[in-house]
């Protein structure tokens, strides 16, 4: 027997509508790519969002094509969300980060019809314009006395654009289930792989990120994703703010410790959400002129493991640290770390070493660890496996591509080694091609890097498996100094013993000018591993 309630699509256009009904004058600030602060609200992001639908239809775009965004985290680059998705159409977000190559293989999978551009990378697809002959047009995210001359195929300044309708339009009607966004992964190996996400999987993810264990948004709340639009689909906030009100604040380019902390202040912001790299910036720009952050409560920190010292700091100033995981696949949040109530009574210590876990599932996202053969291992806070996802915002399927991503379960592979704990929270040892095998024992690489940088003298730190006639692999350290400092290597593996199991240290340690870094920028350990295939241990 069927219930008997209302059949209401769970389509991103209802977000939108909500939001200019209910918190239409709550604001969307912009540090804009010109210069200047700007303000706007959700009812007028609804107003624009609308206009860029129906100009997008004018255009000839009809549902299910591609739109790609090459934009910062601004105003305009939400409304052309809303108004692609509500136009039926898919945003593709192009991460700017990739190598060129990258950027025009990308367009040219995706079969983009139009490019919203904004200024600072103009000069970037001028450059690859050749290559994308699926480009029907380009729209510059700016207005006609900030336009530059171009010789872009059919550009034309987005104000101008959008100005050209008056707005009268009715969002297309759409199945939940059809395809909204679409991003794809930088690729370590091989090509990018594309992620396309629906109109469902992002309402529901959005709705489980916004509860209190995660995001914590309410319409009192005022959130700054530095964390961008083109990696990962954001992290949920381009919907998830407009969802509950939260005032949305957008850094723009200017992502640097001083820009950061300056919107942070002034906008008052209680919420906040980025990568380590970021939150490395603005703690040396807080301790450098010694300033405090009055109003920000919350910072989420992901995309990489957030070192223990970093935690410690930010906890330190008042700020509560919530580690999360995730991947593009998992639209992108898989685990944060709320505490529960069973570890509520932690202090000190005791409570960084859960926040340096990557946290617990939220509601939509089922996990398990398996050894090797698939079978499920117990959630002990030892035992290390591969760990698998399953939810209705996790990837079935990678765009225009027939591998099976899934096991016979449903459950998809992320690549990650992990343990789960008797509370449930998770924490990735490892990714399952840098685990370091020695003796048909398993090396979390991770633990060791976290551990190298906690020494003073180091700035970054990588470990990799090299190859051992005794034990298959050994773990070499890797590490570049910090300016003017010269570690020696006795003294960094004394600084480690002691802190993991002595079979765990290190056999040898390089110290290098630079380590290798992925477009997204992660360690490329691909590239290490290579450039020390044939160093030879001292143990060996
Ligand atoms: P890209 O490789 O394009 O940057 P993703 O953002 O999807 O793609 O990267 C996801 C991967 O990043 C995860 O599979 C995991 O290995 C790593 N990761 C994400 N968050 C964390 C975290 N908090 N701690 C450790 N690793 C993380």
């Amino acid at each position: 027997m069927l219930g008997l309630m209302q059949d209401w699509p769970l389509v991103i256009s209802k977000i939108i509508d909500y939001a200019a009904s209910q918190h239409g004058s709550r604001e969307v600030v912009t540090r804009s790519v010109e210069g200047p602060v700007t303000r706007s609200d959700y009812a007028s992001v609804r107003r624009r969002a609308l206009q860029v639908a129906q100009r997008l239809v004018r255009e000839g775009i009809s549902p299910g094509d591609r739109i790609a965004t090459l934009a910062w985290n601004t105003a305009r680059h939400l409304e052309a969300w809303y108004g692609i998705t509500g136009a039926g159409a898919i945003y593709h977000t192009v991460n700017p980060r990739l190598f060129p190559e990258q950027i025009a293989w990308i367009i040219d999978h995706a079969q983009d019809r139009i490019v919203l551009v904004d200024l600072t990378f103009v000069p970037l697809l001028e450059a690859l314009a050749d290559k994308l002959p699926t480009v029907e047009r380009y729209i510059v995210l700016t207005d006609a006395a900030h336009m530059p001359e171009t010789k872009l195929r059919n550009a034309i300044a987005y104000e101008q654009w959008i100005g050209e309708v008056d707005g009268d339009f009715r969002w297309l009607d759409v199945d939940e289930r059809a395809a909204a966004g679409l991003c794809y992964t930088s690729g370590t190996t091989g090509h990018p792989k594309g992620v396309l996400y629906s109109h469902r999987s992002n309402v529901l993810h959005s709705m489980a990120l916004a509860a209190p264990d995660a995001l914590g948004l309410a319409s009192r709340s005022c959130i700054l994703p530095v964390v961008p639009l083109f990696h990962a689909n954001s992290w949920s906030i381009a919907f998830s703010a407009p969802m509950t009100g939260a005032k949305l604040v957008m850094p723009g380019a200017r992502l640097d410790g001083a820009s950061v902390f300056e919107l942070l202040e002034s906008e008052q912001v209680t919420c906040t959400a980025g990568v380590p790299t970021v939150w490395s910036m603005l703690l040396q720009y807080m301790e450098a002129e010694q300033r405090r952050l009055s109003s920000l409560q919350r910072l989420v920190v992901g995309g990489s493991a957030a070192p223990r010292s970093m935690i410690e700091k930010f906890e330190a100033y008042g700020i509560e640290v919530f580690h999360a995981w995730g991947m593009t696949e998992m639209s992108p949040v898989g685990s944060i770390g709320s505490i529960k109530p069973a570890l509520g009574a932690l202090r000190g210590d005791a409570l960084i070493d859960v926040k340096c876990k990557q946290g617990f599932a939220p509601f939509t996202v089922e996990m398990k660890i398996t050894d090797e053969t698939g079978r499920p291992l117990p959630w002990d806070g030892k035992s290390f496996g591969r760990l698998k996802v399953k939810g209705p915002a996790v990837a079935s399927a990678y765009y225009r591509s027939d591998d099976p991503i899934l096991d016979e379960a449903g459950y998809f592979d992320t690549g990650d080694v992990a343990t789960i704990d008797t509370n449930g929270y998770m924490s990735i040892t490892d990714r399952s091609k840098d685990v370091i095998k020695s003796g048909g024992e398993w090396i979390s690489s991770i633990e060791l890097e976290n551990l190298a940088v906690g020494h003073p003298d180091v700035a970054e730190a990588a470990v990799i498996g090299v190859a051992h006639p005794k034990w298959g692999e050994r773990p070499l350290l890797v590490i570049t100094p910090k300016p003017g400092r010269s570690p020696r290597s006795e003294d960094l593996l004394a600084f480690m013993s002691g802190k993991v199991a002595r079979w765990w240290l290190p056999d040898d340690v390089q110290i290098v000018e630079a380590l290798p870094h992925t477009a997204t920028g992660k360690l490329d350990k691909v590239k290490l591993r290579e450039r020390f295939r044939a160093h030879r241990l001292p143990s060996a």
